[in-house]
């Protein structure tokens, strides 16, 4: 006679379950998020649940600057975390002077304020402008279709993707939108209210989409003869991503007509402090009267323990010259991309972006993916992840590489040879 035997217990509970579980009965659901959980990091690499490692070129959406758990900045916080956390903006503390003035450094001559987020760094800019524009009556600022700017009311607002808007209307007004990269459409846009043109210097929730260099340049003309702002949205493409401090230091290098380019005020975030919630806007010397003492404020920003891991972070970057290293071996990078594309025309259609910002564009009818849920970059995204590496979705077509700055050439390598696996794959 057979013996039935009872199936044992599982050795370890379901730890991916049980976190998915928590997040199920207590997270508002805004997001449609992947099936991992991590619990550590170290540079490049992520650990998840299981203990599965994962090559990380996502970079928490342009965050992690330095990578995860990078000991310089692991001590960094810990000491300052043993002298002062916070003091209120009421007074004085020496990071956040010292962290303005590297930035203005890296920029023109200006003036730094702190917040804690992309959002609401360009909320900055929008009331920079507001008050810019006050006396003619003047508040509208255009900005690009297919830009994004923040989930605030006004981000939203300004945002120029209808699915971040919907249901959430009346929207804030002073917002109309442009064609990217058209500097005609601009011009014709212009009304007697415009105030600012706000744009990204690459656009990168929209598909990693770089401004030309005669767009910029043309901007900034017509901004001088209509006493127009130029704003520039750096909250993803700038702090050295590009190869350069600014993305359009970078698109405007071999520019003719471009010495002295600035714009009036620019919105950083995401890298700025590797991981530690930080926001900032910068405006040009001139304008800095134009937000007084109490016209703007925050209770956290630029507190001491965020603003010494920021500095901390651009020392490292300037001391191993991180900055030449994103160009060379992003330039690398995207040509080993375009080789890949070359060899598999009818499953990656383009590569766009500079420095550690690629966007790999793929074609709208792969086969392997047809009569499947989800977009072709979530589904390739969800084919990268099963083979270890993270990237991150850019719209229905493109994903992401957007690596930590200290990525080095064998990681590099490391994706490539993954993504070339899973690109093999689709046939
Ligand atoms: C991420 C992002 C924002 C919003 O930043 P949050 O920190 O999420 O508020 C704004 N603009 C751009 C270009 C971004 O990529």
């Amino acid at each position: 006679m057979k013996e039935i035997v009872p199936t044992s217990p599982p050795m370890v509970r379901n730890q991916f379950e049980s976190i998915r579980e928590l997040y199920s009965r207590h997270v508002l659901p805004t997001y449609a998020r992947f099936d991992i959980a991590f619990t550590r990091g170290e540079g490049s690499h992520l650990w998840d649940v299981n203990g599965r490692r994962y090559l990380d070129l996502g970079g928490g959406i342009a965050v992690c600057a330095l990578g995860h758990a990078h000991p310089e900045l692991s001590a960094t916080i810990a000491e300052q975390s043993g002298k002062l956390w916070h003091v209120s903006n009421l007074y004085y503390q020496e990071p956040q002077g010292r962290l303005a003035a590297r930035l203005v450094s890296h920029l023109a001559p200006g003036r730094v304020f702190f917040c804690n987020s992309g959002a609401e760094a360009n909320e900055g800019l929008f009331k920079l402008a507001r008050r810019f524009g006050h006396e003619e009556g003047r508040f509208e600022i255009l900005t690009a279709q297919h830009s994004f700017h923040g989930r605030t009311l006004a981000g939203i607002a300004a945002t120029g993707q209808e699915k971040v808007k919907m249901g959430f209307e009346p929207a804030t007004p002073g917002f109309r939108h442009i064609p990217f990269n058209d500097l005609k459409a601009a011009r014709e846009a212009l009304s007697p209210a415009t105030v600012a043109i706000l744009l990204e210097g690459i656009q990168g929730e929209g598909g990693i989409t770089p401004a030309t260099p005669e767009y910029l340049l043309g901007l900034r003309q017509l901004c001088d003869e209509h006493n127009l702002l130029l704003l520039m949205d750096a909250v993803q493409c700038g702090h050295f991503r590009s190869g350069r401090f600014q993305s359009f230091q970078r698109i405007l290098e071999n520019a003719e007509g471009a010495q002295g380019f600035l714009p009036d005020a620019v919105s950083m975030a995401k890298a700025l402090g590797g991981g530690f919630p930080m926001g900032a806007f910068w405006v040009q010397e001139q304008h800095a009267g134009l937000l007084g003492p109490g016209s703007h404020g925050t209770t956290f920003g630029g507190a001491p323990l965020g603003a010494s891991v920021a500095l901390k972070i651009i020392e490292i970057i300037e001391r191993d010259r991180l900055e030449d290293h994103i160009r060379n071996l992003g330039d690398w990078f995207k040509a080993e991309l375009q080789k890949l594309i070359d060899a598999h025309p009818k499953c990656l259609t383009g590569v766009r972006g500079l420095g550690f910002m690629l966007g790999l564009e793929l074609a709208g009818d792969i086969p392997a993916f047809a009569g499947r849920d989800g977009t072709p970059s979530i589904q390739m995204t969800n084919r990268l992840h099963a083979e270890g590496l993270l990237v991150i979705p850019s719209g229905a077509r493109v994903i992401r590489f957007l690596p930590a700055f200290n990525l080095v050439r064998a990681q590099a390598e490391e994706g490539l040879s993954l993504l070339r696996k899973v690109v093999g794959s689709l046939g």
